[in-house]
């Protein structure tokens, strides 16, 4: 967290207060911040008022005098239907006032990022998009890494904020732009992992200890962050989720929402990536066969099985 003092900081309202949002709204107020913040689930407001957040009764109130509105909500529906309002509801848009800054942290599609954006500069306010990485652990210890798309004033603005939320913010390029990088990181991501487990599979196949393999990788060309900080197998990286029987950590189901938020990106540029579309297909099956909640580096159970039954077969 920055050193910013609390009269610079802008007035927050602070709408999802799930694993992620729940945290990062602790920190703000920690800091010195006005937030006034909301949930539509009653035990998140709950569990926000007991951490000393103030919440309001509707989502409009809790917007009317923010200078800075955060939502962390689960897709970019959630997102556009809050903003325009839905079932007869005002919307945040209607509900906010002049100069307000609109900031989704949440993770979604980057036309629906863009669609957002350009719905409340319509209306006359500044918006950005700053997807996080660094999970509940950097939510709450204030050390996540934010990937900022908007307009460079629009960065400087909220960056105070974002420097008592997160450890390292990069702006990213004009609006959507948090989103495509979050989600080209997240596609290397689910490749790497998949590609470091087939080949722990195949070294267990060969007779290749897990420990003899790591020594080498690590040190060599195939050296990568799924190999060296979370390494599928137990034993090489004391810390990694494999040793915690893949208790995540990074739960399967939200590599298989970023994968899926890649392959769209990929129907609509054109871009070329069988890779990334296989490992989304892979995760997707992985939380269908029921590891939604497991780390997603127990990928390598699956494609253990998988080579136990081809070899069972030959
Ligand atoms: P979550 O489901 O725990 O929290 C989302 C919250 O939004 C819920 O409490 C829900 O009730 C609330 N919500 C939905 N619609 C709302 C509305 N209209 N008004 C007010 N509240 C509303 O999800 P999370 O794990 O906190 O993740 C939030 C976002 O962060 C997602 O987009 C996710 O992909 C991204 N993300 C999560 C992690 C992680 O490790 N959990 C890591 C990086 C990014």
């Amino acid at each position: 967290m920055s050193e910013t003092t609390s009269q610079q900081l802008p007035s927050v309202a602070f709408l999802g207060l799930g694993h992620m949002g729940g945290p990062m709204a602790v920190n703000l107020v920690k800091a010195g911040v006005d937030v006034t913040a909301f949930d539509v689930v009653p035990a998140a407001t709950d569990a926000a008022r007991e951490q000393g957040l103030a919440v309001a009764a509707t989502p409009e109130d809790a917007v009317r005098q923010a200078q800075v509105v955060i939502t962390m909500f689960p897709s970019g529906r959630h997102v556009i239907d809050a903003y325009t309002g839905v079932d007869g509801a005002e919307g945040l848009l209607a509900a906010a006032p002049a100069g307000a800054t609109f900031l989704d942290c949440s993770t979604i599609n980057i036309s629906e990022a863009q669609e957002a954006s350009g719905l409340a500069r319509e209306k006359g306010f500044t918006a950005a998009d700053a997807p996080v990485s660094g999970g509940v652990v950097g939510a709450t210890a204030g050390t996540l890494a934010f990937m900022v798309g908007g307009e460079p004033e629009v960065f400087e603005r909220v960056r105070p904020l974002l420097e008592i939320m997160g450890g390292r913010v990069v702006h990213c390029g004009g609006n959507g732009m948090g989103q495509a990088a979050k989600i080209c990181n997240n596609m290397i991501l689910g490749v790497s992992m998949v590609a470091v487990s087939e080949a722990f599979v195949l070294a267990e196949k060969l007779g290749l200890e897990h420990q003899a393999m790591f020594d080498v990788v690590s040190n060599a060309s195939g050296q990568c962050w799924a190999l060296t900080t979370n390494c599928p197998v137990p034993g090489p990286v004391p810390m990694s989720p494999a040793n915690k029987d893949y208790e995540p950590g990074f739960a399967g189901a939200l590599m298989s929402k970023d994968l899926n938020l890649a392959t769209t990106a990929l129907d609509e540029t054109g871009a070329t990536a069988p890779m990334g579309r296989l490992a989304a297909e892979l995760y997707d099956q992985f939380v269908k066969d029921g590891h939604a909640g497991m780390d997603f580096s127990g990928i390598i159970t699956t494609l253990r099985e998988g080579s136990e039954e081809s070899s069972g077969q030959g």
